[in-house]
């Protein structure tokens, strides 16, 4: 089984991931994490890729596609899961021509809850786990005592770009999958249990 995770920023992608990657052991391949570990490398793509992402921009699509070719052929082409990507017609095209999807789905949030979402959204340096700051007491992990941070892009300015490029870039992909038959969409204004509880309907 080949999915994509369709969302706003915010919209808990990420958090589902991981779920689905436990239950359903399909290879987790997130865009954003590709780049934040090449940042993280200080690779030449890190160093591109930083100067789009503090903006609130899309990395450009031959860097991107290019990224997710190789990722998927590390996941031997079959049972992925695409967090991140695609996020235009553009890398929906050039993925088509690579790969066969059989389900995406599409967690909807409203989008006035999508500011404080991402702008309270900590994560930890050491494990990766992420939460909301009214969840902290301070600034430690409470998984494994690590320190909690803020991602560059989550700040104000950048999150507003994000939005935009979101609303503008990666929204038609939803009609774009409807009219392939492959859309499903799931609440994701409910806790992340309930949220998965849906995702589960729609996998099987
Ligand atoms: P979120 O879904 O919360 O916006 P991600 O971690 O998926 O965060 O992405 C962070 C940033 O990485 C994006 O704002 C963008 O700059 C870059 N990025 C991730 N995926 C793609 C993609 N498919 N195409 C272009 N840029 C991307
Ligand atoms: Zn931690």
């Amino acid at each position: 089984m080949n999915i994509i995770l369709l969302g706003a920023p915010g919209a808990g992608k990420g958090t589902q991931a991981a779920r689905i990657e436990e239950t359903y052991n399909l290879k987790h391949i997130s865009t954003g994490d590709i780049f934040r570990y090449h940042m993280r490398q200080q690779t030449e793509i890190g160093l591109l890729a930083r100067s789009y992402i503090k903006k609130g921009q899309l990395v450009p699509d031959e860097v991107t596609v290019k990224i997710v070719e190789l990722a998927l052929k590390d996941a031997d082409m079959k049972d992925f899961m695409l967090d991140g990507f695609p996020r235009n017609i553009y890398q929906a095209e050039a993925l088509d021509k690579i790969v066969d999807i059989d389900k995406v789905i599409d967690i909807s949030v409203d989008f006035s809850v999508l500011m404080d979402r991402i702008c309270g959204r900590r994560n930890c340096l050491e494990c990766g786990y992420t939460t909301h700051v009214s969840q902290l007491s301070d600034g430690v992990c409470p998984k494994c005592g690590g320190e909690m941070q803020q991602r560059m892009d989550d700040k104000e300015d950048t999150v507003k770009s994000r939005l935009e490029v979101y609303s503008e870039q990666t929204a038609p992909l939803i009609e774009y999958y409807k009219s392939k038959g492959k859309l499903f969409t799931v609440d994701g204004m409910g806790a992340p249990d309930k949220v998965f509880e849906e995702v589960r309907t729609v996998l099987g």
